[in-house]
């Protein structure tokens, strides 16, 4: 197998150790799930059986890594203290939990100074990451996800998400790179050349050694279009050389591409389940040649 896992996003729905049956179906070789309900502060309780059931489980599973994407609601730049506090239990939850199922690490959109600017709240930001690695898991990782450029978010820029990881400096902390964001964002993924730029300017903001983790997810939007909306592989503006550079590019060799794509039409969803076995094995096909 390939040190580049592929892979994709699936539910944990009736149980956490349901979503490595669904990663299987897929043909996953990494999948991320969600801990607890992504529109929902109370933490979903997991037993002690649910979690020991996944990891042995896991284990004796062709999947080699997990990672868990953080809620939508936390917000480290808010500026109300109690939306702070909800926001880093969140991600302290995600990570403790990631660290009972032997998890990867976790998955975090890191949020919105609502236009007040990145210096603004950036302080503040640092001290709540710093706060959440001390005290969850050593063995976790946490990945700042690169964003499309919405009003107010952080981390559109390699080079915001850069100033971040600096001001934690600690070798837990790392970007996840959403391909499709990137793209909304200005980034040419299109070809190889363009695949090239935007590494450089990665390593030059980030390094090479931060990047965790992709989600491998085509766009419907047009380059720089600062709009969030995946599409399956090779069916959108990004398209199949875009992939086919990323997947072959030095800086990727050892990362895990999870897809977070509507998938195919099925007979019961017309609009497709998610990640599915046409677009793992597409991925596959892109990465093996
Ligand atoms: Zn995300
Ligand atoms: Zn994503």
């Amino acid at each position: 197998m390939s040190d580049l896992l592929v892979g994709g996003h699936v539910s944990s729905s009736g149980g956490i150790f349901k979503a490595l049956e669904r990663g299987m179906e897929i043909e996953a070789e990494a999948i991320q799930i969600f801990c607890s309900a992504p529109q929902m502060w109370r933490a979903t309780k997991h037993t002690d059986e649910a979690l020991e059931k996944f990891v042995n489980d896991f284990t004796a599973s062709p999947i080699k890594s997990v990672w868990i994407h953080n809620i939508y609601l936390a917000n480290l730049a808010t500026d109300k203290p109690e939306m702070l506090e909800k926001s880093i239990a969140s991600v302290v939850n995600a990570l403790t939990v990631a660290g009972k199922i032997s998890a990867t690490g976790v998955v975090l959109h890191t949020g919105s100074h609502k236009g007040l600017g990145i210096d603004a709240v950036s302080e503040q930001v640092i001290e709540a990451l710093i706060r959440i690695l001390d005290q969850t898991p050593s063995s976790t990782k946490l990945a700042l996800e690169n964003m499309a450029g919405q009003g107010g978010v952080i981390g559109a820029s390699f080079q915001e998400l850069g100033m971040l990881l600096t001001g934690v400096d600690s070798d837990r902390l790392g970007v996840c790179f959403d391909t499709c964001h990137a793209f909304a964002a200005g980034y040419d993924i299109r070809n190889s050349e363009g695949v090239d730029s935007t590494m450089k300017e990665f390593d030059a903001a980030i390094g090479f050694e931060k990047l965790f983790v992709v989600h491998a997810n085509d766009s419907l939007m047009e380059l720089g279009g600062n709009r969030d909306r995946h599409e399956n592989i090779g069916q959108g503006f990004i398209g199949d050389d875009g992939f086919r550079a990323m997947l072959g590019h030095p800086a990727f060799a050892k990362v895990p591409f999870l897809l977070e794509v509507p998938g195919y039409p099925t007979e019961e969803s017309e609009k497709g389940n998610g990640p599915d076995l046409q677009n793992v094995s597409h991925l596959k096909k892109l990465r093996d040649g």
